[in-house]
């Protein structure tokens, strides 16, 4: 009897689930797909900020189990630390983490999905732990949330991000810019929320708030038209507004100082540090020279062709954003269907575009949709109820469908935004 193909997918937060759910839609039972992941339920990260001016714990709405739509769809599920990737002999290593002390095991594939993301380097950051706050997860929201409703005088903000060090190599396409910083829809979107907060608090105004960027121009990703229109904004609400700070040297208690020598009063520091691969994919013969994976548009590493990266692991997937990787797993998971049931269609490669849909509070939400920092000519940003309406739908349909979105559903959630709004 032929056997099938083992499909082992690292990792099971939004790229690990959404690819795991579309390779089984697409295979059914012609494959025989393996998930590992550390926990066994997504962070909805996206919305932490909206929980978070709230009041509410973020961990109390949003981390959704996701072992029911693996058991239903027949889909193996690790709960375990990746430790090694061999893929001369396509093997993995993992800890079981249920009780410390598990001894390392191994685990053969014939295709690899690497859905990992990264590690957020805080820890390179001198005075993160003591005076740093962000969003980027369930505890660091509750830390800010705790911060903001029990200890915050009103004092000046400082928002932004400290240096992305992306991977290079001559392998990775050739359409990828380079990024200064690794996510700036966040900051911006903070910008706005936080505002919004500090108004219904009467804690100050936008001038309060002054975001920060290591590079020449803050969300440059964003493409040059909708930065001709978002940066007079911020400015003309009254938003501080500092650039090419090189990186961050370090906080104190008193604020941020910066690797270019200037430095900014913060009573609160809101900082998006680095995403760096994690160590064990450092040197791997797949990986640039930071770690991160090399693929083509198809999402498949041109030196071993069994595996792929999706989501923010991945080298192509400039800014770190979800959308991006969403539109990855779309490609893989098709590609690598497509081989495994021998069929010849030819899929059309993921063409990278910024899509976002941000909170500005009062729910008020910002859309914005562009390819042109890749090249291409769309540019559309759009302020209302709509695009707030829609980053919330969003969260409920993942949430209700365990990442097996439709193919509809953000196509629907592009036209709704593009043809509403301000
Ligand atoms: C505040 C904030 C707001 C954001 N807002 C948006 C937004 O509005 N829209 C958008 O598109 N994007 C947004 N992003 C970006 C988005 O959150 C990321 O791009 C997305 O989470 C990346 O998904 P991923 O699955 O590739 O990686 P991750 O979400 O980092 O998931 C990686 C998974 O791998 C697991 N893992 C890691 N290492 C190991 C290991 N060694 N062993 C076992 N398991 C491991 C982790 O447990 C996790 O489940 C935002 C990011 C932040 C920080």
């Amino acid at each position: 009897m032929k056997k099938n193909k083992k499909v082992l997918v690292l990792g099971s937060n939004f790229a690990g689930l959404t690819v795991s759910r579309y390779l089984h839609k697409h295979l059914k039972s012609a494959a025989d797909i393996t998930v590992i992941d550390r926990k066994n339920y997504i962070s909805f990260i996206p919305n932490i900020p909206i929980e978070v001016f709230n009041n509410n714990n973020p961990a109390d709405h949003l981390e959704f189990p996701f072992l029911k739509h693996y058991h239903s769809d027949g889909t193996a599920f690790i709960q375990g630390e990746v430790s090694d990737i061999d893929p001369v002999n396509r093997e993995v290593q993992y800890i079981p983490n249920e009780r410390p002390g598990a001894a390392p095991e191994k685990i053969s594939y014939d295709y690899l999905v690497i859905a990992l993301g990264n590690k957020l380097a805080y820890d390179d950051i001198e005075g993160f732990a003591e005076y740093g706050h962000t969003f980027s997860d369930t505890f660091y929201g509750n830390k800010v949330r705790e911060f903001l409703f029990d200890e915050y005088k009103g004092g000046p903000i400082a928002i932004g991000s400290d240096l992305f060090k992306q991977g290079k190599s001559p392998k990775t396409p050739k359409l990828i810019p380079n990024a200064e910083a690794a996510c700036e829809g966040p900051p911006v979107e903070l910008a706005f929320s936080l505002l919004d907060w500090l108004t219904e608090h009467e804690k100050g105004d936008a001038k309060t708030i002054t975001l920060f960027t290591p590079g020449k121009i803050m969300a440059e990703d964003a493409g040059e038209t909708i930065l001709h229109k978002l940066l007079p904004m911020l400015s003309d609400m009254g938003f501080g507004y500092v650039n090419d700070t090189k990186g961050i040297k370090r906080l104190t208690k008193e604020g941020i100082e910066f690797k270019d020598g200037r430095s900014l009063e913060a009573e609160l520091k809101i900082i998006f540090p680095n995403w760096e691969p994690h160590s064990f994919m450092k040197g791997q013969p797949f990986a640039d020279d930071q770690g991160f994976v090399i693929t083509d548009m198809h999402m498949r590493n041109p030196d071993f062709p069994e595996i792929f990266a999706v989501g923010d692991a991945a080298a192509v997937t400039v800014p770190k954003l979800g959308s991006l990787g969403h539109m990855e797993c779309e490609v893989a998971s098709k590609v690598l269907s497509n081989e495994i049931l021998g069929i010849t269609e030819e899929v059309a490669p993921v063409s990278p575009a910024i899509v976002c849909f941000g909170d500005m509070g009062s729910h008020k939400g910002f859309y914005m949709y562009t390819d042109e920092w890749y090249g291409g000519d769309t540019h559309i940003l759009r302020m209302g109820y709509t695009p707030y309406m829609l980053k919330m739908g969003f969260k409920t349909m993942y949430q209700t469908l365990g990442g097996n979105v439709p193919g509809w559903g953000m196509p629907m959630a592009e036209f709704i935004n593009d043809h509403s709004g301000i």
